[in-house]
């Protein structure tokens, strides 16, 4: 399966969040060891990305929507890559349609992309997240950076941003050469076998 474009939750894939759960203050939003190489490799890659994350702290008043704007924009800065960013500012009590669990976001984020779900793999660290991707018929890649531990079994897992993207590069370099060998390499006429 070829990975055309990825999906990045936020917080404990791309940043370590304060204790308190929330990124409130630009200052409070710190890269987590080795992910911002890896999103300025994605970048590099020319990979179509968009991160989708829940923002409660908006919902909760803690969090004004300019203060989150201004935060994207230093971690759009800091990458060097204007990469869509979707967010629900909701609560869990509002029970509104675009939390994760739910794959909405998910699936407006495929959208602008303009790829197909299947085409697309989500990186997140957190079991609703997990759940959104699923939902949205998306694979899912669980980095072990966050916070949250109950995933179901059989999830495939990664140390950190750094080690899912290398194994997302590796993937489609792969695909890239078997779908090059299989155009320009004649099979061995006598065994029909492929170098
Ligand atoms: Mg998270
Ligand atoms: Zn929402």
């Amino acid at each position: 399966m070829t990975v055309s474009g990825v999906l990045l939750d936020r917080d404990g894939v791309l940043n370590d969040p304060p204790v308190s759960g929330y990124v409130t203050d630009p200052a409070d939003f710190r890269w987590l060891p080795g992910a911002l190489s890896a999103c300025r490799l994605l970048a590099a890659a020319r990979i179509p990305v968009a991160i989708v994350t829940n923002q409660s702290a908006v919902g909760r008043g803690i969090l004004t929507t300019s203060v989150l704007m201004e935060i994207h924009s230093m971690l759009q800065r800091d990458v060097g890559a204007v990469w869509p960013i979707f967010y629900c500012p909701h609560v869990p009590r509002d029970q509104c349609a675009c939390r994760k669990p739910q794959p909405t976001l998910l699936h407006r984020a495929a959208g602008h992309l303009g790829l197909p779900v299947t085409d697309l793999v989500f990186v997140g660290d957190h079991h609703t997240d997990q759940q959104a991707a699923h939902a949205a018929g998306m694979r899912f890649y669980h980095v072990r950076t966050g916070r949250d531990s109950t995933l179901a079994r059989s999830v495939t897992s990664f140390s950190d941003l750094a080690a899912a993207v290398t194994a997302l590069l590796y993937e489609r370099e792969e695909a890239g050469s078997r779908v090059a060998r299989a155009n320009l390499t004649p099979g061995d006429p006598t065994t029909g076998r492929r170098p």
